[in-house]
């Protein structure tokens, strides 16, 4: 029996499961850059780079190693496959399951001249085995549930008898305003970048021969990491520069600020060149040599072995397949405005900000993604599936596994609440709390209605009073739908007419316009 081993580009770790299944034995490895698959939608040429570089930079790690390592650059996934299996006779493909489910699905539509053999993934703490015990026979899936199950389970920041500091939670100490960061004349560090070396070089200029990937910006000054090295980098100095700080100001938008004290580490979470439990481990030892607060390394934790294992849990819980019609619980089909692709093209300055920001490092935080850009589409009443193509194309970190979940379950409430207990709607009056934005926007945050008023205002309640029926059966929208009902009918009348005004004022380039649209 000749084994064989394909390496998919978002499992860049040693620890992969098909690897171990061999080692010390070296079989041949395969790693395929496919440009049809990275042609199925607009992505960022920025992510693009990243993926392709980080896998050619792992090739050479295998074949430093010893491994006798393939490396197709091709148009497809098929045919170099299919030629590897033939050349080296393989008899057995050894796989470790994809993160994503298109991926899965293609790889079983396949007819291949070879068994094949699967192991699980092991890229997240939970196993799907352990996550569905944790499930089974629960009637809710609250995340504050599941990250204590965590804690307890892995003994991540735990006492004698229960969790550090009795506390499971600091969120009252955590998430401060704008204000609170203006007073404390907190300062974040600049962020920790690279110098792109030949092989990232090279991946440059195929992105831009092939002409692959439609948005974003990308010079030869590209700053991401490409290697565990350098992910671990990142990863030291967050914990030395921007752990301390990173609770308080987790909610923070800061114009001009793109990273803040945030860690930058999900694009390499992401492709396997860093392990969550390393990360968990490495913040925990940080904390108890003493250098940081507990709020801070809490609420850090929570991200990573909360926030991000429940995601990916759930995913794969409710295994949504491409075939089932996308969920759109408040029959939204406003198409995307055409300035998501091209900041310059809107005067809100918070949407303005964080699209520019995008475009130039594929970043954003998280408070800017939730509550600037998908808060604005689901206000506007954008159809679901194109800001989920939208953010799968435009992030660093994007994948499908977290679309789904993050875009289409808490950002848009396209679920009716599976995932999220309401939908994450703002007016103005919170991105003034938490940003500098407004302080230089054209528009006037405390307007209503009228040619000044911040479309934030008037979309946000014209979203209450639309869908006022739905909403009002979700447990958490009691007291905001009472501020509904001080308004009267005559202003929601001319909040309707502001709201529908705008709607028809936005055109919409789709996705699918700007360049393919297919989910493999
Ligand atoms: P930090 O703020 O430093 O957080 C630490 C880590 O926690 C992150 O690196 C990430 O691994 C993890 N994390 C925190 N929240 C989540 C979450 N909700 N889901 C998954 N991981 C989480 N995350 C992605 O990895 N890829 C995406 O494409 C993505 N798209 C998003 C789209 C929307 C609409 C929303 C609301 C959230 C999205 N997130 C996504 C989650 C989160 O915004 C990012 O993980 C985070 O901003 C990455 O930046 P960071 O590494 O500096 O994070
Ligand atoms: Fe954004 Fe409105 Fe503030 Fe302008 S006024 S920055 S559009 S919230």
């Amino acid at each position: 029996m000749t084994l064989g081993i394909w390496i998919f580009g978002d499992q860049l770790s040693l620890d992969h499961g098909a690897l171990a299944s061999v080692a010390p034995q070296r079989v041949p490895v395969l790693l395929i850059e496919s440009l049809a698959y990275a042609q199925q939608r607009p992505y960022h040429r920025q992510k693009l780079v990243l993926v392709w570089s980080a896998m050619r930079h792992f090739a050479a790690v295998l074949r430093a190693q010893g491994w006798p390592v393939t490396y197709a650059v091709a148009e497809d996934f098929e045919t170099p496959l299919r030629d590897w299996i033939a050349r080296e006779r393989i008899s057995e493909l050894r796989l470790m399951r994809p993160n994503d489910r298109p991926l899965q699905t293609w790889l079983e539509g396949q007819d291949l001249p070879c068994d094949r053999r699967w192991y699980s993934n092991n890229q997240f703490l939970w196993s799907a085995a352990a996550f569905q015990t944790w499930i089974q026979g629960r009637k809710r899936f609250l995340l504050e549930d599941f990250y204590r199950a965590g804690r307890r389970k892995f003994q991540v920041l735990w006492g004698a008898d229960g969790p550090l500091g009795d506390r499971w939670n600091f969120d009252q100490e955590n998430r401060q305003t704008y204000g609170a960061y203006r007073k404390q004349k907190a300062s974040p560090p600049p962020p920790l970048t690279f110098r792109a070396d030949g092989i990232t070089q090279s991946v440059i200029a195929r992105v831009r021969s092939t002409g692959v990937g439609g948005y974003g910006d990308l010079t030869e000054n590209f700053a991401w990491g490409v290697t565990r090295e350098q992910a671990w980098q990142v990863l030291q100095y967050f914990l030395s520069q921007q752990l301390g700080q990173f609770g308080s100001f987790q909610d923070l938008m800061v114009q001009g600020q793109a990273v803040l004290w945030h860690s930058l580490l999900s694009p390499y979470l992401n492709l396997g060149l860093l392990h969550p439990q390393e990360v968990i481990a490495a913040a925990e030892e940080h904390y108890h040599r003493g250098a940081i607060a507990l709020n801070q390394v809490e609420g850090f934790i929570r991200q990573i072995l909360g926030w991000r294992e429940y995601m990916y849990g759930l995913y794969h819980h409710w295994g949504n397949t491409d075939s089932d019609p996308e969920p759109n619980f408040f029959q939204h089909h406003q198409p995307l405005p055409a300035f998501f692709w091209d900041h310059r093209q809107t005067e809100m300055n918070c949407v303005r900000q964080v699209l520019a920001q995008t475009e130039h490092t594929a970043y954003a935080h998280h408070i800017q993604r939730l509550m600037i850009l998908s808060n604005f589409a689901l206000l506007l009443g954008v159809e679901p599936r194109e800001i989920r193509q939208w953010f799968h194309s435009a992030y660093i970190d994007a994948h499908d596994w977290v679309m789904q979940t993050n875009v289409l379950g808490m950002g848009q409430f396209a679920d009716g609440g599976r995932l999220a207990s309401k939908p994450y709607v703002a007016s103005a009056n919170y991105i003034h709390k938490m940003s500098n934005y407004c302080e230089t926007c054209c528009y006037q945050r405390q307007e209503r209605l009228g040619s000044q008023a911040c479309p934030f205002n008037y979309l946000y309640w014209d979203f209450l009073d639309r869908h006022r029926e739905p909403l009002q059966n979700q447990g958490r929208m009691g007291l905001i739908l009472k501020g509904l009902d001080r308004l009267t009918p005559q202003e929601k009348l001319q909040i309707h007419h502001q709201a529908t005004q705008l709607r028809q004022q936005l055109g919409g380039k789709t996705s699918t316009e700007m360049k393919g649209d297919r989910d493999v």
